[in-house]
């Protein structure tokens, strides 16, 4: 992250019309001119058959903050997703880390934190040290820098400044902070409609990431929400305040803001997708709604404050802080021109959603990829979520029913029986599953370090060959 960022992001957050001018022309530029320079110097041919023209455009929309149990397909007690559970194909999924930064460059390159690198350094993580943020590596091409390269148009918008910064030098951004997801969809259909052309479509929906505002008529959709100090953003974040007899009062209002937002939410795309079948872009759009990472309700407050250090002293809300289920377990829905196709009972994982789309569209990609195609997958394999916002690095690996949580310096390796224990509150100590987990845990970081000395070796007889 560069100083002139900053700036620039300052800039943006102001809201009078001059500087909203200013910073459009402003904001750009640096952005384009970093995105050419880095196409301009990568061969595609290294990568894929550039002869090929998938005619599919895609649509991907990540719904910052979107924890799956909150879905009514889920079992939900309230009505929050009609619309989203319309959607044909839906998938349990894991995301590869609780929080955005490392989380997006996994859903857009198919990859685990670890391998693309898009993760905080140093031992006590805090997310607000940007000097430690690293870059995904140079040589990971992302699925919108391919879908360029294959010429199609490439639209990337974000209401969570973090979704984009992965990405820079790898698209040209358009940042709205704060603007509600009706503004942001309305703004790509007007993006949409200007050309005929294919194109591939990021959008990141800040809604119901705090401070939650939903416009007026969906603030109380589920019944009043009361005026309380910080309903819209995280107040009891230590159980050393709980003991305030308010506390049950934030809790049910502050859960039923998030629910009238995602209600808002389910709207605004079920408006945009009314769009693409008004222009009858959904016989050739794959569609996919999905999120970064979920949100914690102070499930596992009590346990955090006990076992792990964070170095806000916050417990039990929001994310980027654990591994437990409310935090990384999410969405992923997908429309496709293609029907017919199997779903899986198997959990997936975000680091599936490029090869995916990649196998939908027919490219043959050489590059590296951890994930697999979502509709070809019919077997438990060990889910990976890693690279942690706050405090010290914890793992969890998810292997059928059972849940590895592992922080070394935490000093924590907890099993959790997830059919006979969901709610993760009751750590299991069965010698022989904790070994196997472990084992998977290493097996996943030693195949991830054989391909990297395998890719070293590659490269260096490659240019072996050129120098001859
Ligand atoms: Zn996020």
């Amino acid at each position: 992250m560069d100083i002139s960022n900053k700036k620039i992001s300052k800039i943006y957050e102001q809201n009078t019309i001059f500087y909203k001018l200013f910073s459009t022309i402003l904001k750009n530029y640096p952005y384009k001119k970093e995105f050419y320079s880095r196409m301009n110097k990568i061969d595609p041919q290294k990568f894929f058959d550039i002869s090929i023209k998938p005619e599919i455009n895609v649509i991907v929309i990540t719904i910052d903050c979107l924890r799956n149990s909150q879905l009514s397909s889920q079992g939900y007690q309230r009505k929050t997703t009609p619309f989203l559970d319309n959607i044909m194909y839906k998938f349990k999924t894991i995301s590869t880390s609780p929080w955005t930064y490392p989380s997006v460059a996994s859903i857009l390159t198919g990859l685990y934190p670890h391998n693309h690198n898009a993760i905080i350094k140093g031992e006590i993580k805090n997310f607000d040290n940007l000097q430690n943020f690293q870059k995904i590596k140079t040589d990971i091409l992302t699925l919108p820098e391919i879908l360029f390269f294959l010429g199609y148009r490439i639209y990337f918008s974000t209401a969570i400044d973090m979704a984009f910064y992965p990405f820079k030098g790898r698209v040209i951004p358009r940042i709205y902070f704060s603007l509600n997801a009706e503004t942001i969809l309305s703004n790509l259909m007007k993006w949409i409609s200007k050309n005929n052309s294919r194109f591939f479509a990021y959008v990141q929906l800040g809604d119901i990431h705090e401070p939650l505002n939903p416009p007026e008529n969906f603030k109380n959709f589920f019944g009043n929400v009361k005026s309380i100090p910080n309903v819209n953003r995280w107040d009891f974040r230590n159980p050393k305040e709980y003991h305030e007899k308010n506390f049950s009062e934030y809790k049910e209002n502050r859960i039923k803001l998030y629910d009238n937002s995602l209600r808002y939410v389910d709207h605004a795309i079920e408006q945009f997708y009314k769009y693409l079948e008004k222009k009858n872009l959904v016989d050739s759009t794959i569609f996919i709604v999905t999120a970064d990472h979920g949100e914690e309700f102070w499930e596992h407050a009590e346990v955090e404050t006990k076992y792990f250090f964070d170095p806000r002293d916050y417990y039990g809300v929001g994310h980027g802080h654990n591994v437990f289920n409310e935090i990384i377990e999410v969405p992923l829905l997908i429309s496709t021109p293609t029907t017919n196709m199997g779903v899986t009972k198997n959990l997936v994982s975000s680091i599936d959603i490029t090869p995916t789309l990649l196998s939908l569209l027919d490219i043959n990609y050489f590059g590296n990829l951890d994930g697999l195609n979502v509709f070809k997958i019919n077997q438990d394999r060990p889910l990976l979520s890693e690279a942690i916002g706050y405090g010290f690095e914890k793992k969890s690996l998810i292997f059928g029913n059972y849940k590895l949580i592992y922080s070394k310096n935490d000093g924590i390796t907890w099993i959790f029986d997830l059919k006979k224990d969901p709610k993760e509150m009751f750590p299991i100590t069965e010698d022989n599953i904790t070994v196997q987990l472990i084992d998977k845990l290493k097996q996943i970081f030693s195949d991830s370090e054989k391909r990297k000395v395998r890719q070293v070796i590659k490269r260096k007889f490659y240019d072996g060959m050129n120098n001859k």
